[in-house]
């Protein structure tokens, strides 16, 4: 089963999508994480996205069309996956849909979560506290804020009008949203 988590940047898409891997036993692919780690060991894609993430500009999706093609082909994700912050431009849903179908799979669930930006602004400055992510200062998540806005709503609009989107209010507790996620899937 492949599931897409979309939503803001600090909408709990890593926190939930840790649990959702945990209990469906498939592997969660992020993005954000991969970068950041070809980062810290000086890769080439590390290198060419550095300076774009710190800004909180969207890295161009050529490279992350390559990490996801890579990811997608590694035998531990054969059964599905869990898409955290993978898709971020219309391109890259188009992308992403390819590479599925050539694998005979397509998203079965897209789940958007949804949080106020009030939110989304404390959430980050309590992670920017305890992580120190240079993405996190406010100029960068303005940014941040800006590139979702721009060219990660209109992907909901995208699997909206091909399928279903699946709505989960995103406040509160964190396993109170677990709880509806499970609702939800059923599972
Ligand atoms: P958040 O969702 O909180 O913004 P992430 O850790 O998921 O943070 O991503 C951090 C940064 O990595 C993004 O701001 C962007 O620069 C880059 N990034 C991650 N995934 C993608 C993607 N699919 N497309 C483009 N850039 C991405």
């Amino acid at each position: 089963m492949d599931i897409l988590l979309l939503g803001p940047p600090g909408a709990g898409k890593g926190t939930q999508g840790a649990i959702l891997a945990g209990r469906l036993g498939l592997p969660k692919f992020a993005t954000g994480d991969l970068l950041r780690d070809a980062v810290k060991r000086g890769t080439p894609v590390g290198l060419q996205a550095r300076a774009i993430m710190e800004s909180g500009q969207l890295v161009n999706d050529d490279i992350i069309m390559g990490v996801v093609r890579e990811e997608l082909a590694k035998p531990e994700a054969r059964n599905g996956v869990i898409f955290d912050g993978v898709v971020r431009t219309v391109p890259q849903a188009e992308g992403v849909t390819r590479l599925l179908a050539e694998l005979g799979r397509k998203m079965d669930h897209v789940l958007f979560f949804d949080v106020t930006d009030e939110e989304i602004l404390g959430r980050i400055e309590k992670r920017r506290a305890i992580e120190g992510r240079a993405d996190d200062d406010p100029k960068a998540v303005a940014t941040r804020l800006r590139a979702y806005r721009d060219q990660t709503a209109p992907v909901l609009e995208w699997y909206r009008a091909r399928g279903g989107v699946q709505v989960i209010p995103a406040l509160g507790p964190v396993d109170e949203i677990a709880a509806r996620v499970k609702g939800l899937l059923g599972r």
